[in-house]
């Protein structure tokens, strides 16, 4: 996945057999030739506030040794600072120190100015050495969250005091009541989630919800599905945990394994069947209704008339009005 004008800049970079000192400026630019001397100068074909933070930081792996982003011909430099801003305070936490952000206009020798959706041939190809880049570029098909964070970890390989203390796109999860049930798991769009159920004796099990900080964006969709509410957030990790991949336990509870249906469910009587099988087995009609008998309110014709508002005696002969509550016709007779 890439964005904006970087991934051909990427490309371009990665086929460069010499690591380029950049200067990024916006698409609306004027006139960024001005400037020093000793700078590869390539106008964006978009503002630097649609930039994204992965594909920036990862011009620094595939050939560019520093990257100097100029603000000084942005017709939003406040949005463009915003942008570009955490990433530098992110790599300079982590001792990194070639990403910078310029807003004064520089004044000094005329340069070539490149454009980023218009780059020349890479000398490499010129010369036929197509088959071999200088250096490896990201995996297009990352998602950005993942592109980042192996960015970040090729840049900074030990984390720093700085690191820990420098909250990261990624949620401290805490879930306190948890019942296993899990729709969190199903519901992270990253795959950050999983229950692990230990061996236990006699069908019963410690089982643990787990977090991998380093694969959480931050999303909130676990927080937002959770059916029983007991998942929340007490705040962000810090970018030093998402340089280890490891797994951190959000909840733990005593699970059984449902002699009826295989599911695990939260026990503490040491009752073997889960609550929906017990539910059924102690219902004569376990979950078939009698023919003929509709549960009110889940005909789709009694959900149309109570969205409505004018539903009135439920019953169990088939509805005289269709399902937009209009009348039914009078089939003739016989
Ligand atoms: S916040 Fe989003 S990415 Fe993080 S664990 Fe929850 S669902 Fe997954
Ligand atoms: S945290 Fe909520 S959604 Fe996730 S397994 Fe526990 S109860 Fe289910």
């Amino acid at each position: 996945m890439t964005t904006g004008g970087l991934h051909a800049l990427q490309s371009w970079l990665a086929h460069e057999v010499d690591e380029r000192d950049l200067e990024l400026v916006c698409a609306e630019h004027p006139d960024p030739s001005p400037g020093e001397p000793d700078r590869t100068v390539v106008r964006l074909s978009a503002c630097v506030r649609d930039v994204a933070a992965h594909e920036l930081v990862e011009l620094l792996l595939v050939g560019a040794h520093s990257v100097a982003v100029r603000l000084d011909g942005c017709s939003d430099p406040a949005a463009g600072a915003a942008r570009v801003d955490p990433v530098v305070r992110m790599l300079r936490a982590g001792g990194v120190d070639r990403v910078t952000v310029e807003t004064d206009d520089p004044a000094e020798a005329r340069r070539t100015v490149l454009e980023a959706d218009g780059l020349p041939v890479p000398r490499r190809l010129l010369l036929g050495l197509a088959g071999g880049v200088a250096r490896t570029l990201p995996v297009p098909d990352d998602d950005p969250h993942t592109r980042l964070v192996s960015a970040v970890r090729a840049l900074v390989p030990t984390a720093t005091r700085e690191l820990t203390e420098l909250d990261a796109p990624s949620l401290r999860l805490t879930g306190h009541g948890c019942t296993a049930c899990d729709v969190c798991v199903l519901a992270c769009p990253p795959g950050a989630l999983r229950i692990q159920h230990g061996s236990g004796g006699g069908g019963i099990a410690i089982s643990t919800l787990l977090q991998t900080p380093a694969a959480c964006t931050g999303c909130r969709s676990c927080i937002d599905l959770c059916p029983t509410g007991v998942l929340g957030a007490v705040g962000p990790w810090p970018w030093s945990e998402l340089l280890v991949d490891r797994e951190v336990g959000v909840a733990t509870l005593t699970t059984a394994r449902c002699e009826r249906c295989g599911t695990s469910f939260p026990t503490t009587s040491g009752n073997r069947c889960c609550p929906t099988c017990t539910y059924r087995r102690s219902n004569p009609f376990g979950s078939a209704l009698p023919p003929g008998f509709t549960m009110p309110g889940t005909d789709i014709r009694d959900v149309r008339m109570l969205e409505r508002g004018h539903l009135g005696e439920l019953s169990a002969e088939p509805s005289s009005l269709d399902v937009d509550g209009r009348q039914r016709p009078v089939e003739p007779a016989g």
